[in-house]
């Protein structure tokens, strides 16, 4: 440890309160991190702290203390878990945070070695798993203590917990055979203690923070924290409920290894059927470590579990040795930290955003703050549960999260920043964009606008008012839809019936004849059943079956208007919440201004007649796959609708028809499969009586 002030010059005031602070501050976070495996900020911010405290102390060595954590590796060991002394101590790594610094990594390494800077020097590249690091240590071969690192001298003895861990052996001593077959090297020295990382698979991580919550219990802010809150319990019945995995890399205290590079040692271990990570590399030089870490650093988001760097190590044992450590890292490793995908920030305010099927989602708008390697100013709050869930508040400051190109999240509130200023947030009454009525059903979390005119549905209304099932207009598709509102010449789906062939030709792309057929189709669309209509209003809750019901109930538009919501829940198969969303749907106004549009515009809907109760189709399903000559397949469902059955689109059991067209699909085969009747399209016609 330097003592002497390299600068003849005292650190100023400021300098030396601000080494203070950042001291008191970094051992409070560890003891979050290390001892309550609760941290209150980002990895992000804890190592820009401990990289601002590592300057000063560069710069003014007589600032360095004894106790600084820079000289200290983790926490003290938790008592209760009784204690664990290292054979050899339990080091951390010094970081690297560019491709610069790992040349110069690369540089110091080899002028302490004496290596000429243009020759190569031969490394190991590794994956920074991100769990907690403990030692195991064999006796004769047998798993004797399993330790945490703790503060790297003594840690916590959880040997029970970690026999819970499949992939760690209790017994690593080869058969006689084996042990004949090997290399001297790969036998079991008498004392050997491995290191590994111990890490929790994504949907394990899931899994217990969604059991957590439904508990009302505190979850886990990330599957790091979860691995060590799992793995330093009391109990070990618990770690045994939570699925832990372990990644050994490498070994401490042995007696007698007869090993020269790291690499041997890594095979040595997987011989004795530790479990080691797929993806190491051995790189003849340092231009091998930087393709591994910029390979990486593109496909992490691919990987089940989490890592935050690269391990890089000097393979040979000899080097390794005579580079030996400094205060708390070794010399001949380096962790080449990638861009942190978390960070802390404050929440300015919270804005509502209204998505193209009428979702109301709260956005957070916050400090910017960068994350992953991209600034971040917004984040998504999902929905008004999980604001609640999280008790988030508009002045807080929150830990957000980027993985890949997901839009970034709010993970949690750091509350003992609150400083009691800080404002509940309320969804909205109204949608945001347009003022119409918003509907947040019971049981369900998102809230959405109902109105079929608003501006931020705009587009998805249209698209699904002239769909297939729907009005069927034929060429009106999504890049036509778009191109209708970008030019303003529809702001509701009623509109499409006062389009002009002049306002269709004046659009891009768009010759005189395609224009007229468009018109054609509008046209055509005007002649439907009630059926498709009320299906095209896009009514939450109400798909083709539930439309069909309701035409059949109703018979006309006006009665299913004017229906009350007791009179609507009454209809078999319309339940509760589609009853509540049917009613709220058609008191808003704008919709009714739209209905009337539609209604002006001469959209007629053929008379429905009561259900021909014909009893080869009362409660009989019906599937059809292939193409039909004498009707598409919507109007074969419909028919079969208005005659007392039901049409659906998957063959189970439950299936009484099977209806093949022209080239049917795997649909057929399952019915043979299942012994569903096949009829062809002339037998389905005859049964619905039009042969
Ligand atoms: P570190 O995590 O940066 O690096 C050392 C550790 O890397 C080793 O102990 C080992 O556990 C692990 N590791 C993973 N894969 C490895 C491999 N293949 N080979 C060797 N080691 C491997 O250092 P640290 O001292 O354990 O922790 C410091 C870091 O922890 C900080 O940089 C910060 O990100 C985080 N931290 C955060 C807070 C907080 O409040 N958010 C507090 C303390 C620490």
């Amino acid at each position: 440890m330097p003592q002497s002030n390299l600068y003849d010059e005292e650190p100023p005031r400021d300098v030396v309160k601000r080494a203070e602070f950042l001291r008191r501050e970094i051992s409070k976070h560890n003891y979050y991190y290390y001892v309550l495996d609760a941290p209150v900020i980002s990895d992000a911010e804890y190592d820009r702290m401990m990289r601002e405290l590592v300057d000063i102390e560069t710069k003014f060595p007589s600032l360095v203390t004894p106790d600084s954590p820079t000289q200290r590796v983790g926490a003290p060991p938790q008592e209760a878990l009784g204690t664990h002394k290292h054979r050899q101590p339990m080091l951390s790594l010094a970081n690297a945070f560019s491709e610069k610094e790992l040349r110069a990594f690369d540089a110091r390494v080899k002028r302490i070695l004496g290596i000429d800077g243009d020759r190569s020097l031969e490394y190991v590249a590794e994956l920074k798993i991100d769990g907690l690091a403990v030692s195991l240590t064999y006796e004769n071969g047998v798993f004797a203590v399993g330790a945490t690192r703790g503060d790297g001298y003594r840690g916590e003895n959880i040997t029970a917990n970690l026999r819970t861990i499949y992939s760690i052996p209790l017994n690593i001593n080869l058969s006689p055979e084996k042990k004949k077959a090997i290399a001297p090297q790969f036998s079991v020295p008498r004392v050997v203690e491995v290191r590994g990382e111990v890490f929790m698979l994504h949907d394990e991580f899931r899994r217990i923070n969604e059991e957590r919550a439904e508990r009302g219990e505190p979850t886990f802010a990330n599957p790091r924290n979860a691995a060590a809150g799992s793995v330093r319990q009391l109990d070990p019945n618990v770690t045994a409920r939570r699925r832990l995995d372990m990644f050994c890399y490498g070994i401490g205290y042995v007696e007698d290894g007869g090993w020269s590079t790291h690499y041997e040692v890594l095979s040595a271990l997987k011989g004795w059927k530790f479990k080691i990570n797929p993806n190491i590399t051995f790189c003849e030089n340092i231009e091998g470590v930087l393709d591994f870490c910029r390979e990486w650093g593109e496909k992490r988001d691919s990987l089940d579990y989490d890592i935050d760097g690269v391990v890089v190590k000097v393979n040979s044992l000899e080097q390794q040795e005579r580079l030996g450590y400094v205060a708390r890292s070794p010399r001949w490793a380096i962790a080449y930290k990638y861009p942190a995908l978390q960070a802390t920030t404050v929440i300015r305010y919270i804005l509502v955003s209204v998505g193209r099927t009428g979702a109301l989602t709260p956005v957070a708008i916050m400090d910017p703050v960068e994350v992953g390697g991209v600034t971040v100013s917004r984040a998504t709050l999902h929905n008004e549960d999980e604001i609640r869930r999280k008790d988030v508040r508009v002045g807080d400051t929150v830990v957000i999260q980027r993985a890949g190109d997901v839009i970034p999240e709010v993970v949690e509130v750091v509350k003992e920043k609150r400083d009691g200023d800080e404002e509940e947030f309320t969804m909205p009454e109204k949608c945001p964009v347009c003022g119409g009525e918003v509907e947040k059903p019971d049981g369900e979390a998102v809230a959405r606008c109902v109105n079929i005119a608003c501006p931020a549905r705009l587009r998805e209304s249209i698209r699904h008012f002239a769909s297939r099932g729907a009005m069927n207009i034929d060429g009106m598709g999504p890049s036509l839809v778009d191109r209708l509102a970008d030019a303003k010449l529809v702001s509701d789906p009623g509109d499409l019936y006062f389009l002009k062939q002049e306002d269709l030709q004046r659009l891009a792309r768009m010759g005189e004849k395609s224009a007229s057929n468009i018109i054609s189709a509008i046209e055509r669309s005007k002649d439907t059943t009630l059926a498709r209509l009320i299906y095209g209003l896009g009514i939450r809750h109400v798909g083709e079956r539930t439309a069909q019901v309701l035409a059949q109930h109703f018979g006309t538009l006006d009665k299913v208007e004017n229906a009350s919501v007791d009179e609507l829940a009454s209809v078999p198969d319309v339940g509760p919440v589609a009853a509540e969303s049917i009613a709220k749907f058609f008191a808003q106004e704008q919709n009714k201004r739209v209905l009337a549009k539609i209604r002006e515009a001469g959209v007629r809907t053929e008379p429905v007649e009561a259900p021909r109760e014909v009893p080869q189709f009362a409660e009989k399903t019906f599937v059809f796959t292939g193409g039909l000559e004498s009707m598409t397949r919507e109007e074969a469902e419909d028919l079969v609708a208005s005659l007392g059955g039901k049409a659906s689109s998957s063959v189970s059991r439950s299936t009484d028809y099977v209806v093949a067209g022209e080239r049917p699909g795997s649909k057929l085969a399952r019915a043979r499969e299942l012994g569903v009747t096949v009829l062809s399209e002339k037998e389905f016609l005859e049964m619905v009586g039009r042969e």
